[in-house]
């Protein structure tokens, strides 16, 4: 098989020739057809999270060791399984829930496999996409996605998924109660869909880019704010009754700061953007304001069968989405760095 891999952090991914694994236990294969090329893959190829702080969280600290091949949006069809995996589609296609725990744990088994402690997730522990073949620990990771267009469908096993359990965190709240969305990158511009798709009305968004505004606004914002204009907080705190919740797909110090200063009393505050920095916050006014600061990373099996469906049913508007090959994996990272891709790229195996 072959595979693009990081042989060296914050280097270019290396095309290797390794031999094609073979099923053991409850494993499945799955020949890899699609696979979305994510953001957080910059930030993993260059082996590090920025803390803040000048601290800096390293991947090997998280089990990896080199080389590693990233993508932890696969999707492929289904060719082979081990004696003791159940319920096997072979021969049809299927998403991979990438999220993947140790499969022993009280999260594990109680199917919330993205809390687990020791994760082992495909695309960051264990072998994942940007290859043309990859092994899933269980069948039951396997999603069905049939009636979605499989060069939109992977996007759904993070970028999807990650949105889905973050803004859920908003909900439920009034349609017409302001829910921010910080940043309009690809993550962004899925929120806003997925705020859509369950129905809320009242969505505006930050962006420093104003080149992204319109697929913003084409999204389903209302309102697009810049957020390093002088006059950002005024316009949030004059949105009529207040802001409710902020979804920030951002996760920088300037983000966060402006996002927990515009809520209202008894807002929230959802991080999910791994941008890197940290927050000093006054205690008494986050009591006083009956704030809610809360984390989201990715989401459950459960909940990306959840966001399958509402693909499926039309609800989720699909957001600009470009197919690139494996071989440009590399370079498309290099873009996502730069902030210069509007949506989300999917790589396609030839
Ligand atoms: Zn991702
Ligand atoms: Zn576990």
């Amino acid at each position: 098989m072959i595979s693009y891999e990081v042989t060296e952090w914050g280097m270019p991914l290396q095309q290797a020739i390794r031999e094609t694994p073979q099923p053991k236990g409850s494993e499945v294969l799955v020949r890899v057809k699609y696979c979305g090329v994510c953001h957080s893959d910059v930030h993993i190829r260059d082996g590090y999270f920025d803390l803040g702080g000048g601290k800096k969280f390293h991947m090997s600290q998280r089990g990896m060791r080199l080389p590693v091949t990233l993508g932890h949006e696969p999707y492929g069809e289904v060719l082979s399984a081990g004696p003791e995996a159940n319920d096997v589609p072979l021969g049809e296609d299927r998403l991979v829930y990438p999220w993947t725990g140790c499969g022993s744990c009280a999260r594990c088994n109680e199917g919330m496999d993205n809390w687990c402690p020791t994760p082992r997730y495909i695309g960051i522990q264990r072998s994942g996409g940007y290859g043309d073949h990859i092994l899933v620990p269980h069948p039951k990771y396997l999603v069905d996605a049939r009636g979605i267009d499989p060069s939109y469908a992977p996007i759904l096993a993070c970028s999807g998924l990650t949105t889905y359990s973050a803004v859920r965190k908003l909900l439920p709240c009034k349609p017409s109660d302001w829910i921010v969305v910080m940043g309009a990158g690809g993550l962004g511009l899925m929120a806003i869909a997925m705020l859509k798709a369950l129905g809320h009305e009242q969505i505006a968004v930050c962006e420093i880019q104003r080149s992204k505004w319109d697929a913003a606004i084409e999204a389903g914002s209302s309102l697009c704010i810049d957020p390093l204009d002088a006059t950002a907080l005024e316009q949030l705190q004059a949105l009529s009754g207040g802001v409710w919740g902020v979804v920030d797909l951002v996760g920088a110090d300037n983000t966060a700061s402006l996002a927990i200063a515009a809520l209202r009393k008894g807002g929230r505050y959802v991080l999910v953007g791994l941008y890197g920095g940290e927050l000093s916050l006054s205690l008494v006014p986050l009591a006083q304001r009956a704030m809610t600061i809360q984390g989201s990373y990715v989401g459950s099996l459960q909940e990306l069968r959840e966001v399958v469906e509402l693909a499926r049913s039309g609800k989720l508007k699909p957001i600009p989405t470009a197919v690139c090959s494996m071989q440009e994996v590399s370079g498309v990272l290099d873009q996502l760095k730069a902030g210069t891709v509007l949506g989300r790229v999917v790589a396609k195996v030839e």
